[in-house]
């Protein structure tokens, strides 16, 4: 395998959006399209991959809003958990709460099972707390994460919009996350990279 990864931010409200694949198999995947189209299908393009999916880690409007670009232009299908549907169905709502100008989207194509493989070596890990069908991504060989708005840098995503349940947060984190390889990188929904290690020991929120 011949892994390639980029994670820069796009959209409105600076969501991490993630272009990665094998460059051996030349397969690939997109994550969180939440704006920006135009960079995103450049750096798919720059990379030479061809995308088999574009996955979502939940459906708050900034982590979705050039989806349908992204499938207009790659004829990949939209991944997202199913838990997450009533959000995806809501987002002219979310957008008239955050300001944000509203583009219709498709639906999902496919629902994301906890544990499904993903081509390129990932696998789904369901994460609820900052939404029901709140969903990360790990990469076991690269020994990288991506966590969506479920973990930062120091802190975890918030709990106070609709579905949001702090509970399971807490649990996703310390069952699911925290026992994955320390010294894994972490890609988080917004802001700097971390890794499973430095938050097991410094969260400000959730410890090991
Ligand atoms: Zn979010
Ligand atoms: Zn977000």
């Amino acid at each position: 395998m011949n892994f390639v990864r980029e994670s820069f931010p796009v959209g409105p409200l600076q969501c991490n959006c993630t272009v990665l694949g094998d460059r051996d198999t030349g397969t690939g995947y997109v994550f969180d399209p939440g704006g920006h189209p135009e960079r995103i299908i450049a750096t798919v393009e720059r990379l030479g991959l061809k995308i088999a999916g574009i996955v979502h880690t939940h459906a708050h409007l900034d982590h979705f809003l050039a989806a349908g670009d992204v499938r207009r232009h790659t004829g990949a299908p939209i991944w997202l958990h199913r838990g997450d549907k009533f959000l995806w169905d809501a987002l002219e709502q979310q957008c008239l709460a955050f300001g944000v100008p509203y583009t219709a989207q498709p639906d999902p194509d496919h629902w994301l099972e906890d544990q499904q493989d993903l081509e390129c070596g990932g696998r789904c890990i369901h994460t609820p707390g900052h939404t029901p069908g709140s969903a990360s991504f790990y990469f076991e060989e690269q020994k990288l994460l991506l966590a969506g708005d479920t973990l930062f840098l120091g802190s975890v995503g918030r709990t106070d919009l609709p579905g949001g349940d702090p509970k399971a947060l807490q649990a996703s984190i310390q069952q699911r996350l925290y026992r994955l390889d320390e010294a894994s990188s972490v890609v988080t929904g917004h802001g700097p990279e971390t890794t499973i290690g430095n938050e097991m020991r410094q969260n400000a929120f959730v410890r090991a």
